[in-house]
């Protein structure tokens, strides 16, 4: 029944946190802006990833082919990254067993997620508890979709926002609509539509090039939820200029 699954970044319990672990990892996350009309505070920053490091990327143990598919989507994007991935599959009561970060993205799986996912957004995974994943993936691996929904939140796990909310993403959302459908697709509330699926002014906490409706970070919209004729499927490959940004992002 819930064909739609609407991807819903996790959000740090801590903003302060969130904040020093961005600037720990890469000075450069701090705001560059000049001095635009919003005033600076603490939660307007990137949350990208050094540089040529490599990223140690726990993978809870699930089943047989659950490592795998992990590993094959979030290497999607490895081509375009000056990055490494280290990827270890551990038991769940190992991480227990420890109370530093064993590593950087934490994934774990979630069965009533289906084909669906959620995660933090880079360098937040550095935030809150070593104990808690900072990527949930549902089980539904045999869906054609299922990779998809890797690349996406690998997306997110490197510091990318969703490409729907860009500031100059013109959707003709009909907004009544989508409230209504949000919430029985997905559970959303009227605040988590506003914060994740309308277009959020331009701030110093994400990169922008120019919108893309390709963008594998685009929700699909219907055309029932929107005024006029507009839709977008699934987006289900890195397009074009989500290589142009995030090869910005890890020159
Ligand atoms: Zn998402």
């Amino acid at each position: 029944m819930n064909q739609y699954n609407y991807c819903k970044p996790l959000t740090p319990a801590d903003p302060l946190a969130s904040y020093y672990a961005a600037i720990n990892e890469r000075p450069d996350n701090k705001a560059n802006s000049s001095g635009g009309r919003n005033k600076r505070s603490v939660g307007e920053h990137t949350k990208y990833w050094r540089p040529g490091r490599t990223l140690k990327i726990l993978v809870y143990r699930y089943n047989e082919q659950s490592f795998e598919v992990v590993k094959n989507g979030a290497n999607k994007w490895l081509p375009y990254i000056n990055l490494n991935f280290e990827f270890i599959e551990i038991d769940e009561e190992d991480i227990y067993d420890s109370d530093d970060f064993l590593g950087d993205i934490r994934v774990n799986f979630q069965p009533l997620l289906k084909n669906g996912g959620s995660s933090q957004l880079g360098t937040d995974a550095m935030t809150g508890s070593p104990h808690t994943p900072s990527m949930v993936l549902g089980t539904d691996f045999a869906s054609p979709n299922y990779e998809y929904v890797v690349i996406h939140e690998f997306g997110h796990a490197l510091g990318l926002n969703h490409e729907h909310q860009h500031p100059e993403a013109a959707i003709p959302w009909d907004r009544e609509k989508t409230y209504a459908h949000m919430e029985i697709a997905s559970n959303l509330s009227r605040a988590d539509v506003d914060a994740n699926v309308f277009p959020l002014e331009r701030t110093t906490n994400r990169t922008y090039t120019p919108y893309d409706r390709h963008s594998v970070m685009h929700y699909q919209v219907l055309n029932e939820l929107t005024v006029g004729d507009w839709h977008q499927p699934k987006n289900l490959h890195i397009s074009e200029g989500d290589i142009s940004a995030i090869r910005a992002i890890y020159p």
